[in-house]
This record gives C-alpha cells, sequence and structure tokens, in this order.
C-alpha cells in the first residue's frame, strides 16, 4: 500500500524526471551549420565519436582495401581538400570547436559492386570503388565526398539517433534510460549506421539531411577548389546508373529530377565559394 509520503516522493521523483527529460531536449538543440536548421542532438558527442571510431576501424579489418595507388591517393587528396574546406567553414563561422575532435581518415574499400560512400561522425570516411566509374574524375569524386562529409559536420548522424531515442523513450524517460541501459545507444548507432547485417551501408537519412547535405557539400567542395557545377552531370550519370533498380547511394535520396532541380539552384551560392585551385 502507498502511504501518503510515498506518494508524495513518487510524485517528487516525477516532477524531477519532467524537468530532467525538458532541460535535456533544450539544452540538446543545435544548429546545423550554413542553413540553421535546429536539430536534435541527445547523444554525447565523446560518446559518438569512440563509437564511431571503433566500428570505422572494425569495419575496415573486415573490407579489402583498394590496392591501386593511383586511386587510393585521389580519394586521399581530394578527401584532405574537402576536410580543410569543412574545417576553414567552421572557423569562419566560429564554430571550430565543434569539430576539434574530428579524426579525418579517407580509404578506398576494393568492391564494385557497391556505388555508394559514407563518412562516420568524426570525418570517418569509405568510399567504395563502385563509384568511381560514375565519378570519373577528382571533380566527381568531390561531390561525393563533399555530400557525405557534409552529413557528418551537419551531425545528421547524432539527430538520427536522437530521433530513435526519442522515439523510443520519450522526452521523461530518455535520461533514465540513458544511464541506466548504456548499451542503447551503441545499439542505435549500428541500427543508424547499419553496421549490423550490412557492413557500411547507411540507413536513409531524411529527405531534408539530403538537402543539406547536398548545400554544404557544394559549398565544401567549391571551397577546396572544384566546380560544383560538375554536381549536375555527375548526378546525372548516377541516375542513368539507375535503371530498373538504383544504386544504393541514390536510392536513399530525393527524386532525381527535384534533386537536379534543386541542385541548379543551389549553384550560385556555391560559385560564390569557388576559386578554382
Ligand atoms: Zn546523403
Amino acid at each position: 500500500m502507498t502511504t501518503r509520503r510515498g506518494r508524495k516522493k513518487i510524485f517528487q521523483c516525477f516532477m524531477a524526471m519532467m524537468t530532467i527529460g525538458a532541460m535535456l531536449l533544450i539544452l540538446s538543440c543545435a544548429t546545423v551549420p550554413l542553413t540553421g536548421r535546429k536539430e536534435l542532438q541527445l547523444v554525447p558527442e565523446s560518446q559518438l565519436l569512440s563509437m564511431s571510431f571503433d566500428q570505422y576501424s572494425a569495419l575496415l579489418k573486415k573490407s579489402k582495401l583498394s590496392n591501386d595507388p593511383e586511386k587510393v591517393a585521389m580519394v586521399r587528396e581530394v578527401g584532405k581538400g574537402i576536410a580543410r574546406a569543412s574545417e576553414e567553414v567552421m572557423r569562419d563561422y566560429g564554430r571550430a570547436s565543434e569539430i576539434k575532435n574530428y579524426r579525418w581518415a579517407f580509404n578506398l574499400i576494393d568492391d564494385d559492386k557497391t556505388v555508394n560512400a559514407f563518412c562516420m561522425p568524426g570525418g570517418k570516411v569509405g568510399v567504395y570503388t563502385g563509384i568511381l566509374p560514375v565519378a570519373q574524375d577528382e571533380n566527381g569524386l568531390a561531390v561525393v565526398m563533399g555530400h557525405e562529409v557534409a552529413h557528418a559536420i551537419a551531425k545528421h548522424g547524432n539527430e538520427r539517433m536522437s530521433q530513435g531515442l526519442l522515439a523510443q523513450f520519450g522526452g521523461v524517460a530518455l535520461s533514465v534510460a540513458l544511464s541506466s541501459h548504456p548499451g542503447i545507444t551503441s545499439d542505435l548507432f549500428m541500427q543508424a549506421y547499419g553496421l549490423g547485417a550490412n557492413v557500411g551501408v547507411l540507413l536513409p537519412y531524411s529527405r531534408v539531411q539530403e538537402s543539406e547535405a547536398d548545400r554544404i557539400g557544394l559549398i565544401l567542395m567549391a571551397k577546396a577548389g572544384y566546380d560544383p557545377r560538375e554536381a549536375i552531370p555527375f548526378w546525372q550519370r548516377m541516375n542513368k546508373k539507375g535503371g530498373g533498380r538504383p544504386p544504393e547511394f541514390l536510392s536513399t535520396h530525393p527524386a532525381p529530377e527535384t534533386r537536379i532541380k534543386q541542385l541548379q539552384a543551389l549553384i550560385p551560392e556555391a560559385m560564390r565559394y569557388y576559386k578554382g585551385r
């Protein structure tokens, strides 16, 4: 039987949880660089990065890395340029500290059937050899890597995991759930990055996140010295490649015609950052 004092205690406890839950949600809103959209960021950055770094090494161990020195060098060079551009952009907006713990890595995975690329939290990039014929050259590769790195600096992974946490526990129970089940966030990380069954294959980003990554990606490639106008023919090649069943890199993205139109509208903004190489 619950005494009056017991009920009071439960009520106080409930109110405390409500307050913590509400505070957590207020404190956990971040703003996406360049677009200014508010996004939910519930997973502590340090936790996310350590999970990401572990999973990235595990993935590389399981994968066959390309031993084509020219292609590997191209991936590294374009990647470093995009990473530098990201750091400059973040610095220009007074947000350098947000990516100061990034440990950039760019690896080419030997898998001609996978037309895909990814960037895990903290700047861990994987490019599959299958996307190289579509990229054709450095410029095409810069479209791909600009887009993937944009997902990372916009912290879309944390947002997806946060949405998953909220859906599973709701705002109130979240702080309790996080402290009492430490495995939850790593489970969600595996789900968000599809690392359970399909290694390295991302679950779909939302349409908003995709458009955002396109916009930021164009700016990053332009700042790194790659012509952002090349994004249009790249996506046209990607669409052709689609055929009946679109490749993974494409299947998670907006409808082809919509995307080309959106990209065309974004080119003038990106051109302001383009000074050539
Ligand atoms: Zn994307």
